[in-house]
């Protein structure tokens, strides 16, 4: 039976892989554990069918990986993995920035610094890791998505929400996300230069400093 706010049935399906999407980026899934269809569905309180199809979307995405005799699992990366998405997401990010450079309309960039200064209001309070995982995921889409090129867009999408799942003090610590704080406002400040090869630089040195900062405590 259906909820009277629940969405229309058309819309289930994206819906619920948000909600499992959210549920793998967030944690509260951790990497390696099982992804099972019927605990899911029971949990969000819908069917199994969008489940499953949630599930095979982030086997597709990278998000999840299928163990053969024991179902789908959260996708587990070890550092020589994340190094792997890490290298390729630099060059990537650096094409998405420097288009984006010369495409980024004032208002837009006005959107963009609001969300720098969102992450730097998020870090000053007390550790939210969520909200600057939301915050961090929602600046680097919001420069993909204004490069004009959707392969490009969605090959990055698929990339970084690949390297969210590394878990390790390359996110959480507090010194590594002031690092990634400042090099996101030098990104910023690079597109409102509107130069295509300053803000491929600084997009291209801020996943470098990712790397660098792999497994550094
Ligand atoms: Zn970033």
């Amino acid at each position: 039976m259906t909820e009277p706010d629940a969405p229309p049935t058309a819309l289930l399906g994206p819906h619920v892989y948000g909600q499992v999407r959210q549920l793998v980026l967030s944690g509260e899934l951790e990497a390696g554990r099982p992804l099972s269809v019927p605990a899911l569905a029971a949990q969000l309180g819908v069917s199994r069918s969008p489940v499953r199809e949630a599930v095979q979307q982030l086997i597709y995405e990278g998000l999840a990986v299928n163990v053969p005799h024991a179902g789908a699992r959260v996708a587990a990366l070890d550092d020589a993995q994340i190094r792997d998405v890490l290298a390729v997401r630099a060059a990537l990010d650096g094409l998405a920035a420097a288009h984006a450079a010369t495409r980024l309309t004032d208002a837009e960039l006005d959107e963009l610094a609001d969300l720098v200064a969102a992450q730097e209001d998020n870090l000053r309070g007390a550790a939210d890791t969520a909200r600057d995982t939301e915050l961090d995921l929602a600046f680097h889409r919001f420069i993909r998505d204004r490069a004009d090129n959707r392969t490009l867009a969605d090959e990055l999408a698929r990339l970084e929400a690949q390297a969210h799942l590394y878990r390790g003090d390359l996110w959480h610590s507090t010194r590594n996300r002031h690092t990634a704080l400042r090099e996101h406002r030098h990104i910023l400040r690079a597109l409102e230069s509107g130069h295509p090869e300053s803000a491929r630089a600084a997009a291209e040195s801020h996943v470098h400093g990712l790397i660098t900062r792999l497994g550094r405590s």
